[in-house]
């Protein structure tokens, strides 16, 4: 029987959504779950001892836990978790985890996957020009995207342990700096629009913004857009050398789709593409599409939304 073992995502103190959806990737891959929950208040574990299918929870409490340090985590995750499938959330920061953990235990990983059957592992390569499928000999740590699996349900009251795991720790991250955004960040959302080149100025992102607050959306970026105007941060920028995401909705404005923007947003449940142009790219890979200047596009779907909000 394998052990898998679920590390839990967290978002400012408390347990992301997508690591329900770990354990349901976990019980594909193996009879008994843990979740190891790394963590400076053990309170955080409450959310997910109840869940269907997971046997154990470890919480790793310890302050280094407060901001991520790539080797602090990896060393101190590391000593509290057993031997198993370690699956991972694959945003940044837990994609390089894996790949630490997975070096330190002398094993594969497999980063972004996005399916799983008969024990094997799909996941995109050459920047998502073409899927790769892998089966696993032994134990490997796997990054798994948000979105792909369905949250695992309430249901289940696992054994939870509280450990210290401070204790092998040479350096921590005592303060983390960050550009002010009251913004809802791309990684985080489940619906995102996204602003390109077309969009003619980052004064106009402001349309976008109108509409991601009336959906409760993040607003992304093109890299051209990024390039292009100061006022667009590189944290917006979606694609091969920006963020990977993948909401239920993302509404491309304005943007070709470059074979680099898809790679980070192709997999998107439902993709929305308005651009001028009928053949844009981006049309190709989108479930709708509308052939219109955004200046036309957004006040008619502006007004609707909050017809229907
Ligand atoms: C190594 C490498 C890595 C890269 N990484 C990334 C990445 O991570 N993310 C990324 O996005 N790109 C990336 N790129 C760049 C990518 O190749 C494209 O250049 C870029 O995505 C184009 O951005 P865009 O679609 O906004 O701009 P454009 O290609 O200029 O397209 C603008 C679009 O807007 C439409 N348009 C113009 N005016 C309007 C209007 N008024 N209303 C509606 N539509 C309008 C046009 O028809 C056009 O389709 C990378 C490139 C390289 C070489």
């Amino acid at each position: 029987m394998t052990n898998t073992i679920v590390i839990a995502e967290l978002n400012k103190g408390s347990i992301h959504s997508t690591t329900k959806e770990l354990v349901s990737a976990a019980q594909m891959l193996g009879s008994s779950c843990t979740v190891v929950v790394p963590c400076t208040d053990s309170s955080v574990a409450d959310s997910i001892s109840s869940t269907s299918g997971v046997e154990k929870v470890i919480v790793a409490k310890s302050d280094i836990f407060a901001n991520y340090d790539a080797s602090g985590w990896a060393s101190a995750i590391d000593s509290v978790t057993p031997e198993g499938i370690i699956i991972a959330s694959a945003s940044p920061q837990s994609k390089d985890l894996a790949a630490r953990l997975a070096a330190r235990r002398k094993v594969s990983v497999v980063q972004d996957v996005v399916a799983i059957q008969d024990g094997k592992l799909t996941s995109p390569v050459y920047s998502g020009k073409a899927m790769q499928t892998v089966s696993m000999s032994g134990n490997a740590v796997i990054s798994v995207r948000q979105n792909v699996f369905d949250a695992s349900p309430d249901g289940g009251s696992a054994e939870v342990s509280v450990i210290d795991a401070s204790g092998n720790v040479a350096t921590a991250v005592r303060e983390l700096i960050a550009r002010a955004s009251a913004r809802l960040d791309v990684s985080e959302a489940n619906i995102i629009i996204s602003g390109g080149r077309g969009m003619g100025s980052p004064d106009n992102f402001s349309h976008l913004e109108q509409i991601a607050d009336t959906l409760g959306a993040a607003v992304g970026a093109s890299r051209a857009a990024v390039d292009t105007w100061d006022d667009i941060p590189h944290s917006m920028q979606v694609g091969q050398t920006g963020k990977t995401v993948n909401p239920n909705l993302y509404i491309a404005v304005g943007i070709s789709g470059a074979i680099q923007h898809l790679a980070g947003m192709r997999s998107s449940k439902y993709i929305v593409a308005i651009n001028k142009d009928p053949d844009a790219p981006i049309f190709q890979h989108a479930d709708y599409g509308i052939v219109a200047t955004w200046e036309e596009a957004l006040p008619v779907l502006q007004s609707s939304l909050s017809a229907m909000m």
